[in-house]
């Protein structure tokens, strides 16, 4: 199946409208105080989409108190099944890591990952990911990210409070934007394919692994994150993507093909 972007091209950003593509997403928090800080947090830098993905509980009293004014914030934020629901139409998304992982994902220190994200909310939305509180971010949800920020610590005791963590890199992002930095792209504005479009090609390519035979259910994860890992970094565009499943397509087609004639000779 083709994917097709978009058709609503985003109107040409006004520096206001680019903070207001830049959305951080909090996944499966678990204390509703830190929905109010984090919303607190990216209001005095200017940033106003919230998104929740997966919330132990939508946002309640505890929240609107610890959110001290920014009530708008939490009010409009949209509160999703799943990572991937928060990430719909994004053409870029960094995930904040308080630690290393065991597999090694590209490391952005903070000031580089809010240009990037300057650049791109230029473009289209982009967003910023903060795993819970307890566990930081499942494999799988690292899996849709372009690249980690870490904020350098103390090694030791490297896990800041969620909503310090929003806090610390809202202001980077603010501060990259007051500095009317991070606009140099490195290469031309491309349409890239976004985060469903990624997911959807990366269940194709799943399907397929298994269906020639290179891969089996139980030993593919860590070869699937490999995959996921090149292919967030080529950042694929739109052609790309339709071009890679076709090839895909084709090699399920011919692999049909083979059984179906072993089945007619035998
Ligand atoms: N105990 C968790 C950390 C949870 S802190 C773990 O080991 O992963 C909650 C979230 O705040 C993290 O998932 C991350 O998104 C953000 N965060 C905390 N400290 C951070 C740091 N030093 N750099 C970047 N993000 C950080």
């Amino acid at each position: 199946m083709l994917m097709t972007k978009p058709t609503n091209t985003p109107p040409p950003p006004s520096p206001l409208a680019t903070l207001a593509r830049i959305r951080c997403v909090l996944v499966g928090t678990t204390h509703t105080g830190n929905l109010g800080a984090a919303a607190r947090a990216m209001k005095t830098m200017g940033l106003t989409r919230l998104e929740l993905a997966n919330p132990r509980s939508p946002p309640d009293a505890q929240a609107l108190a610890r959110a001290a004014g920014a009530d708008d914030l939490l009010q409009r934020a949209g509160v999703h099944a799943s990572l991937a629901g928060a990430l719909t139409g994004c053409r870029l998304v960094i995930g904040a890591s308080a630690r290393l992982r065991s597999l090694p994902w590209p490391l952005l220190e903070p000031p580089a990952a809010a240009r990037l994200l300057l650049a791109e909310a230029a473009l289209g939305d982009v967003a910023l990911v903060f795993g819970r509180e307890n566990s930081g971010l499942a494999n799988e949800e690292l899996a849709c990210c372009y690249s980690l920020v870490h904020i350098p610590t103390d090694p030791a005791f490297s896990s800041l409070n969620l909503a310090a963590a929003v806090q610390v890199l809202a202001y980077e992002v603010r501060r990259a934007w007051q500095e009317g930095q991070g606009v140099a792209l490195v290469e031309g504005p491309r349409e890239v394919a976004t985060a469903e479009a990624l997911d959807g090609f990366h269940a194709h390519l799943a399907r397929t692994l298994m269906d020639i035979g290179f891969a089996t259910p139980d030993q593919s994860t860590r070869l699937l994150m490999r995959l996921r890992r090149l292919l967030n970094r080529a950042r694929p565009d739109w052609v790309e993507i339709n071009i890679l499943r076709g090839i895909l397509s084709a090699a399920q087609g011919s692999r049909r093909a083979g059984r179906a004639a072993a089945r007619a000779r035998g």
